[in-house]
């Protein structure tokens, strides 16, 4: 078994903990981007002295991050031995908690899915915390060096718990204690996120983006949507940690009444269930979408017209909701992360919309990508938030501003700005 450093900054416990710093995180990065470096490479990139990044070398290369690689000859002189991230070592553990399963993987530090994923249903709520430990304990090994945790809705990362989630529906208002996952998890670090900061995480890291880029992605599945905002790499904080809540964007229009208590949400629109509203009888969105524009499909009312009217409804109200967001927050880019970016027809007539209701600067700016992960592990996705946090600065935030929790007990009100 190897050895493992102490802490350097003790948190708490004075536990000993794999410690990754901001200048080996800063070396980490670069090989995970640049692929292989030398010493002298990561020396001239860092601008950090030879000595210093020789000592972190050597410390992630005991950790069993960082491997050598056969030596170059680089003119005279002593030959050069390029670095990578090793693959063959370490690994990081994704568990996802979402409505009626937990599932948990393992991926090698190049992002690489090692054997399937575990899963468990879980139909009632209350078992949910139990059977996500148990799924834990069968993913972790002495080479696990860090866990992401991915959950639907509002978690808080401070506490501890699940705030507010739809897999926990049903559940008293009370929040989900994590205490037992984060026992499990001992001195590795957990990573705990919104499942759809997972997703931009793993975007993140594949897409190399530029790092002062601000990316808005969407997530958009049948009756379910979500959005997670980066700045400049790092997921946006806001007052609670969560996904960016584009799914109840809300218009005024008879829907099914949402799980957050209200109808008119954009989830609810862009689903199976408004389809039925519209009398279409048979077959889900995504079928519906996938013939969207394709002429005379005569097993269709009307050769598909009427399956056609419905799904441009819906393509109005997302694009109106995703144009909305993109102005108000004027990303870099949008990533739009749904199976229906398999449909050229609808997606083509999603992206003209998105940009007709674009302001005339924002068009020129923003970029537009799509990305196919709809059939993706909800656990890989949760193992790129611990890769986010061994390569990127800002992942692994332990304690989220929180003023409410802070403020006095018995405080009865909300704070309001004195004006
Ligand atoms: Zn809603």
């Amino acid at each position: 078994m190897r050895a493992v450093k102490r802490a350097k900054n003790g948190n708490g416990g004075g536990s000993a903990a794999v410690s990754i710093d901001t200048r080996q995180r800063e070396i980490l990065r670069l090989l995970w981007r640049g692929g292989r470096m030398s010493r002298w490479e990561l020396h001239r990139r860092t601008g950090v002295n030879p000595n210093a990044v020789g000592t972190d070398v050597a410390d992630l290369m005991h950790q069993g991050i960082v491997r050598e690689c056969q030596s170059e000859v680089a003119g005279p002189g002593r030959p050069r031995i390029p670095l990578e991230i090793d693959p063959t070592v370490r690994y990081v553990v994704g568990l996802a908690v979402s409505p009626g399963r937990v599932e948990a993987g393992r991926l090698s530090l190049r992002g690489n899915l090692l054997g399937r994923p575990l899963s468990r249903s879980t139909s009632d709520p209350s078992k949910t915390i139990a059977a996500a430990q148990a799924l834990l304990r069968e993913s972790l090994t002495d080479q696990a060096l860090a866990i992401g945790l991915s959950v639907t809705g509002f978690v808080d990362p401070a506490q501890r718990a699940i705030l507010y989630s739809s897999s926990f529906t049903g559940q008293s208002s009370e929040a989900v204690a994590l205490a037992p996952l984060y026992d499990l998890a001992g001195d590795r670090p957990l990573i705990l996120e919104n499942n759809m900061h997972a997703m931009a995480a793993w975007w993140l890291l594949v897409h190399q983006a530029e790092a002062d880029e601000d990316v808005m992605l969407a997530g958009i599945n049948d009756g379910q949507m979500g959005g997670a905002l980066l700045i400049e790499g790092r997921p946006n904080r806001g007052c609670v940690t969560g996904a960016n809540e584009l799914g109840h964007m809300r218009f005024f229009i008879d829907t099914d009444v949402c799980y957050c208590g209200h109808p008119g949400c954009i989830e609810r629109i862009v689903s199976t269930e408004f389809l039925r509203r519209r009398g279409i009888q048979h077959g889900t969105l995504m079928e519906h979408a996938s013939r969207y524009g394709v002429d005379d499909a005569p097993h269709l009312t009307n050769g598909g017209a009427a399956e056609n009217k419905a799904i441009e409804e819906i393509l109005d109200y997302l694009s109106a909701a995703l144009a909305n967001a993109v102005n108000f927050i004027r990303p870099n880019r949008l990533v739009l992360s749904s199976e229906l970016t398999r449909y050229p027809e609808f997606s083509d007539a999603l992206l003209r919309s998105i940009r007709a209701r674009l302001l005339t600067e924002l068009v020129k700016r923003v970029r537009i990508d799509l990305w196919d992960h709809a059939n993706s592990h909800s656990a890989e996705a949760a193992g790129w938030l611990a890769l986010a946090s061994l390569y990127r600065e800002g992942w692994n935030q332990k304690t989220a501003e929180h003023p409410l929790s802070a403020s006095a007990a018995g405080a009865s009100a909300a704070p309001v700005s004195a004006g």
